[in-house]
């Protein structure tokens, strides 16, 4: 079985929870067993029930081929990969092995992705609600506000604003905070991929980049996401991940997702939809919405009191319609509404309301 070495005073030793050291990490790269031809070892039934091979058989933990593709794709090296039932299963195997319940916390930058307080917060970890300023960029003060937390996520392009941060802004704070893990989520990165940090993984121990097949990749069904870190951290989140995270079938998916068709395929995708989404901000901008740049596969409008269409009317005009968009309870999201970019077609009814 292939061993990761881990440094004794590696970063993710450092900060993991004290007693994931004393575990041994019960799985390899590879599915558990060995070599032979007759498998007894794991409660599997040798009857094949479906057109899928090897369906009765458990997965790979973290399936090769599956592996090595998305390495490639994003230009890193199999070891700085792992790979996980969304980026949401990623947020969460951070929280549990870097965060100790009860006493440590993580930071985020509202307004943005809920995933990180509500994941924290089921694991009676603290949350450190920061603030993006004005403009929506990480605060002055960041190093001070973000004082012990563990984790600090930030997201890039962020939900829902849709807004970025430079690469060079974000090097600042993975620098300033050499001993805090700094989680760059790029779910939505394929829309402007100028933006990603994921070629720093080599210069920074303490820098984490997720990214999922859910948005640009149109998978979101699928449930496949990927933590890209050095391999001490993956080799502790390791620890803490359930057995068989991808299922067999998902893998074979995001493994043809993942050729360079599939590639391909998602690029013009991307172009189509970035396209629309332009002519849909147009729109909305016309209309008298306030509307933020869009870097993501969505735009945020306000329907503020000085438009002359009130966020309460576009809703109900939408519902009308059998439009499904997202509204927010967040106080300084209240005239806000988000809309996903859509198919051509759908673009021109959007427009029409
Ligand atoms: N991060 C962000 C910023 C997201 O918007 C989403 C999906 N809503 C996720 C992570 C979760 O992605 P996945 O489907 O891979 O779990």
């Amino acid at each position: 079985e292939a061993k990761m070495s881990v440094n004794a005073t590696s970063l993710a030793e450092r900060l993991a929870r004290p007693e994931l050291l004393t575990l041994e990490p019960y799985q390899s790269a590879r599915r558990i067993g060995g070599e032979g031809q007759i498998w007894i070892n794991a409660n599997e039934s040798p009857f094949i029930n479906s057109d899928l091979d090897s369906l009765n058989r458990y997965p790979e933990c973290q399936p090769p081929e599956l592996i090595t593709r998305y390495a490639e794709y994003a230009g890193v090296s199999n070891q700085q990969v792992l790979t996980s039932r969304g980026a949401d299963e990623a947020i969460e195997l951070l929280i549990r092995t870097f965060c100790i319940p009860g006493r440590d916390s993580i930071a985020c930058f509202g307004p943005t992705y809920g995933m990180y307080a509500i994941s924290a917060k089921t694991f009676n970890v603290g949350v450190k609600a920061l603030r993006l300023d004005d403009e929506y960029q990480l605060p002055q003060e960041l190093c001070s506000q973000v004082g012990d937390a563990k984790l600090v996520f930030i997201c890039n392009p962020n939900n829902p604003t849709g807004t970025v941060i430079a690469p060079d802004a974000i090097e600042a704070v993975i620098r300033s905070l050499p001993d805090t893990l700094v989680v760059v989520d790029e779910a939505y990165i394929e829309f402007c991929p100028d933006y990603s940090v994921a070629s720093l993984l080599d210069k920074y121990d303490n820098l984490i980049v997720l990214r999922t097949l859910s948005k640009a990749f149109a998978l979101a069904g699928a449930r496949c996401g990927f933590m890209l870190a050095t391999p001490e951290v993956i080799e502790m989140v390791m620890r803490v991940i359930a057995p068989y995270p991808v299922p067999l079938p998902v893998a074979k998916l995001a493994i043809d997702a993942l050729s360079k068709d599939g590639i391909a395929r998602m690029q013009t995708q991307v172009a189509q939809l970035k396209a629309n989404g332009q002519r849909l901000a147009d729109a909305l901008r016309e209309a008298g919405a306030r509307v933020l740049p869009a870097y993501g596969n969505f735009v945020l409008a306000y329907f503020d009191q000085a438009n002359e269409i009130k966020v309460g009317e576009m809703q109900a005009r939408l519902k009308q319609t059998g439009v499904v968009a997202r509204a927010y309870k967040d106080p300084a999201l209240a005239d806000a509404i988000r809309f996903s970019f859509a198919s051509d077609a759908q673009t021109e009814t959007l427009i029409a309301i």
